[in-house]
């Protein structure tokens, strides 16, 4: 995951207006991310940044606006997928480049040769002092060749292969860029003369701003005072979004792709209602990502919708390790169950995936300790058999519950009556889109991109070098 957002506005009114922009926008892509987060600013001459772990509201400050004050701005909300959660991979991350001064990069998804590269950057002399895809990806750019950046981006963009929405930043314009299958999305907005990019829709809706367009697949977007211009477009012969944005990654606040994020999703549930119909007599969903597909499935099978979990909003990273005894309890520490609403029911229960298979038997457990006579779980994705390789921090192959076991012996794991996934055509239905035009490899296996299949989160870590 990883939230992006760049700000370039024209007018020089308020210095402090585009990062603070920024700030609201990643305040409105926090849920891509919660480990770190950091705006990179420039007022035409240099960038300045600031970065740090933690969440947005609790990252800058009002101080730190003026630090960043400046015509352009580029920020990142960080959830780790390669390189650990630590300080140094916190980003924006700058870097120079001989002649052309210093770039500022923020990176969502996964650059899946990233090894390679840095193999290569490093016997021409390069320094790595983070062990993130995203630092080798502006090596690329920096190393590249070229009397611009224009030049150099379009020289070493077209050798990343994987998933790659970029903000890139320099004193004299922000970069917009996706990767040629368009896998993690960007959309661009405008708020009066103000340009905006951001991983989502709801961001620009948050910051006032109306949406323009989403940035293509493969699309590198430049943008200073002379508007916004498409500089390359190498896009590839066909489209990868990947489906898991719609399924349980984006806001569904946002529209991916023209589509509502809620309305797929309620889709998912009708559509899960007739695949897996219960004779129950409540729906109630895993909130809160699970919300519109319960809305959804309780409609389509005229069994009543009620809230019967509900989760403490406040829930976050915390530094304080619950005891063994609260750990085991797990759930319990994220959901409250109402015994008023579950009390001698047979229940619905509709959550969004089942990844490793940790939550889904808590969940059961929590449900009938207040009451629940039966319990039908309903899960609006397919079995996730496979590992992610482009941004997404699921779990690696052998962490997967459904690459181990059956549908019916997931059932006895997790302790329901029954279990309905939703087939794969249904979930890609309910997207609005075709099986040609995503990336559903964490359920089929069919990469996009050849990838290693032994490639972790932590690959770059044994080969950091400190600058
Ligand atoms: P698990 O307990 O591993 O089966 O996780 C399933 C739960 O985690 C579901 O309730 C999902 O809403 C949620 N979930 C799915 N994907 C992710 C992800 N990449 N990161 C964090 N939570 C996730």
């Amino acid at each position: 995951m990883c939230g992006i957002t760049g700000v370039w506005n024209p007018t020089t009114a308020d210095p402090t207006e585009a990062a603070r922009l920024t700030f609201f926008a990643l305040y409105a892509l926090q849920h891509r991310g919660q480990e770190s987060a950091g705006i990179a600013a420039t007022d035409g001459s240099d960038l300045r940044i600031v970065r740090r772990m933690g969440l947005v509201g609790q990252v800058f400050s009002e101080p730190d606006l003026a630090v960043l004050g400046g015509r352009a701005a580029i920020g990142h909300t960080r959830y780790s997928t390669t390189g650990s959660s630590r300080i140094q991979n916190a980003q924006p991350m700058v870097v120079s480049a001989a002649g052309l001064g210093e770039l500022a990069i923020g990176h969502n998804g996964n650059c899946i040769n990233a090894r390679d590269l840095r193999d290569e950057l490093a016997r021409g002399g390069a320094r790595f002092a983070t062990s993130s895809d995203t630092e080798v990806v502006a090596q690329m750019v920096a190393c590249e060749s070229g009397a611009t950046w224009d030049e150099r981006l379009i020289r070493a963009l077209p050798k990343l292969n994987g998933a790659w929405s970029l903000v890139i930043l320099t004193p004299s314009a922000l970069y917009a860029v996706r990767d040629p299958l368009g896998v993690r999305p960007l959309s661009l907005g405008r708020k009066g003369e103000t340009w905006i990019v951001a991983s989502e829709t709801c961001a620009l809706e948050t910051v006032g701003a109306a949406f323009v367009r989403d940035v293509a697949p493969g699309e590198v977007l430049r943008i200073d005072d002379r508007g916004a211009v498409p500089i390359a477009d190498f896009a590839a012969d066909r489209r990868g979004m990947c489906v898991f944005e719609h399924v349980y990654l984006a806001s569904v606040a946002s529209d991916l792709g023209g589509v509502s994020v809620y309305a797929a999703r309620e889709r998912m549930g009708e559509t899960l209602a007739d695949e897996h119909p219960a004779i129950a007599d409540v729906v109630i969903p895993v909130p809160d990502s699970a919300i519109p597909a319960a809305v959804g499935y309780a409609r389509r099978s005229g069994i009543p919708f009620r809230e019967g979990l509900i989760k403490n909003r406040y829930i976050g990273r915390t530094f304080i390790q619950p005891s063994p005894e609260l750990r085991r309890q797990g759930v319990a520490l994220k959901y409250n169950a109402l015994a008023d609403v579950l009390d001698g029911k047979r229940v619905v229960v509709v959550d969004d995936s089942i990844v490793r298979g940790s939550t889904s038997g808590p969940i059961v457990e929590l449900l009938r300790g207040h009451g629940a006579r039966e319990v039908h779980m309903r899960i609006c994705s397919p079995p996730i058999r496979h590992q992610c390789f482009f941004g997404v921090d699921m779990a690696r192959r052998d962490e997967l519950i459904a690459s181990r076991l059956e549908v019916e012996a997931i059932r006895r794991h997790i302790g329901a009556d029954t279990l309905g996934y939703l087939s794969l055509g249904g979930m890609v239905a309910a997207t609005g889109g075709t099986e040609a035009e995503l990336c559903t490899a964490c359920f089929t296996g069919d990469y996009l991109v050849p990838v290693q299949l032994e490639l972790g989160k932590d690959s770059l870590e044994a080969e950091q070098v400190n600058a």
